[in-house]
């Protein structure tokens, strides 16, 4: 059995994904993130600063006010329910509108303002007297381009002089006539063909060039190159906005290229612990068996919201099957489906609609479903190589510090390997993991 598992199991987990894939699969993921979130994400942490010009004042902003933004925009600002400056934003706006304009590469998670912030930089820079192109931005794929203008739309409600345009594949324009937009958002591909091949965008007249997502970009086969030759375009007094989720060496490296002379600023994740976790583990002797387990205990894990993780797409599928079979609601979020379909989905399980979802590592990774108090790991988190993944483990069930509910984990174990997988998690964070009987439940609740 082992190894005709072991090979399901390379194939349905993606194991076998072509970096291509893998690749989307980062566009995808940042999609799903802009799609099911609502508001911001809490981070307790500090926003770390490198300035360029250490002696200049570090000026930083508790209220939109004190920005002296136009009123329309401080309307729209308003309009989309922001009350104060996020984190990132109390230190990145001053930084970007301050007169002379400054260069900003700035990091932090999903979900912390800042695409709100560069829009906000955008609507502020333009003059819509101008019927001419005054501020890129790029972004990785035509979805991602389309998010990003939507908040301009949004931001911008007030402000309906200021134009948009997408510089997007199959948005034809003849060559030789000009954009007259002062916005444009796009593609690095069609952006730099709009430039240097149709010209229908002056380059010289640019102000400022947002390049989003850049870990996601670098990711993807020709953007960086394409997105250096836009920035290449530009005036030298151009201001340039880079902004990333994560920051690895080569996004770092990329970075350097794309802004020249930045101020810099971080925001660390919040660390996840699993301090606020009850962990328990449920002996079994196959799947079948875990699944008898899992029944056992739906009556309990129902009175919150669960996610259940599998380890393949046809675990999860089959899994779903039998618990619909067995009268259970549960909701599927699986890999073959389109990322609008997925974000449907985790937006009904948020909403409350779905007590218990069910999926897959790759299909979850990179998701926050914050109000989950009960995981259950059907199958253990393994690394490609089928090593304990205790990474994906702590991202599993880990709450962030100071805002972590109360949670409780299930570990399902089926054989020696899997206890041997749940020792060394075990080991690995110091954490008891405790048996549980799922005949008797008092434990649990
Ligand atoms: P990021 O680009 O870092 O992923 P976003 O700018 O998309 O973050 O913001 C994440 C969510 O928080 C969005 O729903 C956005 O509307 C909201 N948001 C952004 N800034 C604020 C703010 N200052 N106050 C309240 N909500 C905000």
């Amino acid at each position: 059995i082992p190894n005709a598992e072991a090979k399901e199991t390379a194939k349905a987990t993606d194991g076998d994904k072509s970096d291509e894939e893998e690749k989307e699969d980062r566009a995808a993921q940042s999609l799903l993130n802009k799609l099911i979130r609502n508001s911001l994400v809490n981070n307790t942490n500090q926003v770390e600063v490198l300035q360029r010009d250490p002696n200049s004042p570090l000026y930083s902003v508790k209220t939109f006010e004190e920005l002296r933004l136009k009123p329309q925009l401080l309307q729209g600002v308003y309009g989309m329910g922001f009350n104060r400056p996020s984190k990132i934003q109390e230190t990145a706006l001053p930084m970007m509108l301050a007169e002379p304009p400054q260069n900003l590469i700035a990091q932090s998670q999903s979900g912390t303002g800042k695409t709100a912030a560069f829009v906000l930089a955008m609507l502020s820079h333009v003059n819509p007297v101008n019927k001419w192109p005054q501020c890129l931005c790029i972004s990785p794929t035509y979805e991602l381009a389309l998010q990003t203008g939507k908040v301009v739309e949004q931001m911008g409600k007030f402000y309906p002089e200021v134009k948009l345009a997408y510089a997007i594949r199959g948005n034809r324009i003849e060559g030789g006539s000009k954009i007259q937009e002062q916005i444009v958002i796009g593609t690095p591909g069609t952006m730099s063909d709009w430039l240097t091949k149709k010209k229908v965008i002056d380059p010289k007249k640019i102000q400022v060039f947002v390049l989003d997502e850049a870990d996601v970009m670098i990711a993807m086969q020709g953007h960086q190159d394409q997105s250096i030759r836009i920035q290449r375009k530009l005036p030298k007094d151009c201001q340039m906005l880079l902004f990333s989720a994560t920051f690895e060496d080569s996004v770092w490296q990329f970075a350097e290229r794309i802004v020249p002379d930045p101020n810099i600023i971080r925001l660390k994740r919040e660390e996840e612990t699993l301090d606020t976790i009850k962990q328990y583990y449920v002996l079994c002797k196959n799947k079948q068996d875990k699944f008898d387990a899992l029944c056992n205990i739906y009556g309990a894990i129902t009175i919150a919201q669960a996610m259940i993780f599998c380890h393949t797409r046809r675990t999860a599928a089959w899994l779903a099957g039998r618990m619909a079979a067995e009268g259970h609601q549960v909701a599927l979020l699986s890999g073959e489906l389109a990322v609008e379909q997925r974000a449907a989905i985790i937006e009904r399980f948020r909403e409350g609609k779905e007590k218990v979802l069910i999926t897959t590592n790759v299909c979850a990774r990179g998701i926050d479903v914050e109000q989950v108090s009960v995981v259950i790991n059907f199958d253990l988190p393994l690394d490609k190589d089928g090593n304990p993944d205790n990474e994906t483990y702590l991202h599993r069930i880990g709450r962030t510090g100071r805002f972590g509910k109360r949670g409780l984990a299930i570990n399902m174990v089926d054989s020696e390997e899997s206890m041997a997988v749940l020792g060394a998690i075990e080991e690995h964070f110091s954490k008891k993991i405790v048996k549980l009987d799922t005949e008797d439940l008092d434990e649990i609740e």
